[in-house]
């Protein structure tokens, strides 16, 4: 049998990337707070961000948040929430003032502010050209934040629980009442029943084969949601960044291209320039990777492979070494290649879920078209759907996203738990995790689970990645449920509780199929094309029917689908030219 320690605090936070550590410091010394992570929080997929944060902080030209909050819009083929866009885009200002003051190292103009370059889909006044907006650390600017954010929390006491995997969340009389998790290193059950919870475990890229995401990356929280009875948003928009090292996935940040980086075909031809005649290399990345898929289907891949080029020799060997040095010393490892002299091999790789846990302006999750809030229960940072990002994501807008929206969401559990009582600990609150674990530790399986995982990813990038139909995807749905029942007859070989990463490992493959099918069943159902999700059978946006987000339900094993409008404040839906 397995033990139960119960632990009480005001707020728990899972998830120790830039969302969670965000919320954490706007509770901490004011509130009884946790920080709950399986990773040590410094390993957080927040540190591998490469190019940038996103603020109009006109530093080098002219810049408006509201030329940002329109990129932003329209990048997401207008299913963004608008009035979510405006704060997020507001806000980017002073939270990168605040990051800097709180001692991150940016990079420099020479008369010391905060130099920025161009990204993707970013322009200035509403299209015209590109502009310089995205705030950056040469090519760790994730990692920068990521270590500030962390080093303040240490400096504030907040209380970390490293290492400790949650399994469960508990909800009690219709609020949030806590999470169960798993003792990572020496194994054990821990109940933590708090008034509040804040779901900050990022994104899912796992599910696919080739993916820019860390090993971590398999969607614990939004799946632990979904199981809950929480419905997820907008699961069908999963971008595909253009610049992966071939095969790898191992991702070339877009700064690349910002940096004046381009890409060529087979031909040696800068194909960008016929698709996108204005932004060129620079244009959105589901434009960029739809583009790329293009020229490699009609046999223009480099010597007629899967694969195209991106060039930076012209930018020098200055410019590479010190604006962009991680990823120049990632071609010269894992390639053998010099950035400076020869051409990167690049090909589209998951990256960034745009759906996930519905939650309104300040975090708080919502369980219907209404947007009734579950008492109690937050998401923030890329498991949350805010929503920001509609359909496609622009680049830096997930630092300022995880930054801007953790901060609120910290803040609000901060105001809610001052009148609300702690709600009863179920007597029964651990039974759900413990039958899980308890179901993989005993019992005989016979299939491996990495076999049931790599089927599931090549499944997924095969069937629902950059184009899809209806012929696929409901092809990708049937395999997906007969992995399901493969699923259940696996069984780790570990069979112990100390650093068991097989039981875990077992354990994140069930996220991952509940969120695969979760994406499958939500891009079936939308007969159109927007942002990241393209139908080849419907290649038309189609604003009459669906200009509305997806909300989808898992009831008895069963998919629901239901739909809610879509907030337009500023901006009408127009035609998406770049
Ligand atoms: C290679 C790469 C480069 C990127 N570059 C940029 C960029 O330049 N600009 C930009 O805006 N965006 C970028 N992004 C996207 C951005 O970095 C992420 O979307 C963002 O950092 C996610 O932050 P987060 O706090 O939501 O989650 P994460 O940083 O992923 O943190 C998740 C946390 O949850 C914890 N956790 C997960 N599951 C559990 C569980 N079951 N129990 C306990 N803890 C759990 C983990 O331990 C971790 O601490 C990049 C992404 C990648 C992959």
């Amino acid at each position: 049998m397995i033990g139960t320690h119960v632990h009480r605090f005001d707020v728990v936070i899972v998830g120790g990337g830039g969302a969670g550590l965000m919320a954490a410091l706007q509770t901490s010394g004011q509130a009884h707070v946790a920080v709950l992570s399986k990773l040590y929080p410094s390993r957080s997929h927040t540190g591998a961000a490469q190019g940038g944060i996103g603020a109009a902080l006109g530093n080098l030209e002219e810049d408006h948040w509201e030329w940002h909050m329109f990129d932003t819009v329209k990048g997401s083929d207008y299913l963004a929430d608008q009035d979510a866009v405006e704060i997020m885009c507001r806000d980017a200002i002073d939270t990168v003032y605040e990051l800097e003051h709180n001692g991150l190292p940016f990079n420099r103009t020479p008369d010391g502010k905060i130099d920025q370059r161009r990204f993707g889909g970013h322009t200035r006044n509403f299209g015209e050209a590109p502009v310089r907006r995205a705030c950056y650390a040469a090519d760790r600017t994730g990692h920068m934040i990521l270590q500030t954010l962390y080093q303040q929390c240490i400096k504030r006491q907040v209380t970390f629980f490293n290492e400790f995997h949650v399994l469960d969340l508990i909800i009690a009389d219709g609020r949030a009442a806590g999470v169960v998790a798993w003792n990572i290193q020496s194994g054990g059950l821990h109940i933590f029943h708090a008034k509040a919870v804040i779901i900050a475990t990022g994104g899912f890229g796992r599910i696919f084969k080739v993916t820019s995401n860390a090993l971590a990356g398999t969607g614990d929280g939004v799946a632990l949601a979904l199981r809950r009875g929480i419905p997820l948003e907008d699961m069908e928009f999963y971008q595909f960044h253009p610049t992966g090292m071939y095969r790898l996935g191992v991702l070339i940040t877009e700064g690349a291209r910002g940096e004046g980086g381009f890409l060529l075909n087979g031909k040696g031809e800068r194909f960008m320039e016929r698709y996108a005649p204005t932004l060129k290399d620079l244009a959105p990345r589901d434009i960029i990777s739809r583009c790329m898929h293009t020229e490699i289907r009609e046999g223009r891949g480099i010597n007629g492979e899967d694969y195209l080029y991106l060039d930076l020799r012209h930018l020098g060997r200055e410019v590479i070494e010190t604006k962009l040095p991680d990823i120049t010393e990632f071609v010269r490892v894992y390639f053998g290649l010099d950035p400076v002299t020869d051409l990167i091999p690049v090909q589209p790789t998951a990256h960034y879920a745009m759906g996930g846990i519905p939650t309104d302006l300040d975090g708080r999750v919502v369980l219907d078209e209404q947007n009734t809030p579950l008492p109690g229960l937050y998401a923030a940072g890329e498991c949350a759907c805010v929503s920001v990002h509609g359909a496609n994501r622009l680049g830096t807008n997930s630092l300022v996203d995880i930054i801007v929206f953790g901060r609120r969401a910290g803040r609000d559990a901060l105001r809610y738990i001052q009148t609300a009582d702690l709600p009863p600990l179920p007597r029964d609150a651990a039974d759900e995790a413990r039958a899980e674990i308890e179901h993989f530790l005993s019992g005989e399986g016979s299939e491996p689970v990495a076999v049931v995982r790599e089927d599931l990813r090549t499944t997924m990038m095969d069937l629902a990645s950059i184009v899809r139909t209806e012929q696929g995807l409901t092809e990708c749905l049937s395999r997906i449920h007969q992995l399901r029942e493969r699923y259940r007859r696996t069984r780790p070989m570990d069979r112990g509780q100390v650093f068991n990463t097989d039981l875990l490992e077992t354990i994140e493959v069930g996220y991952m199929i509940d969120l695969s099918e979760a994406l499958v069943v939500s891009a079936l159902a939308r007969t159109e094309s927007r942002g990241a999700h393209y139908r080849e059978d419907f290649p038309e946006r189609n604003d009459q029917e669906w200009l509305k987000h997806t909300l989808a339900y898992r009831r008895n094993g069963k998919f629901e689908l239901r739909y809610k409008p879509v907030r337009i404040t500023r901006f009408e839906p127009k035609a998406r030219v770049y």
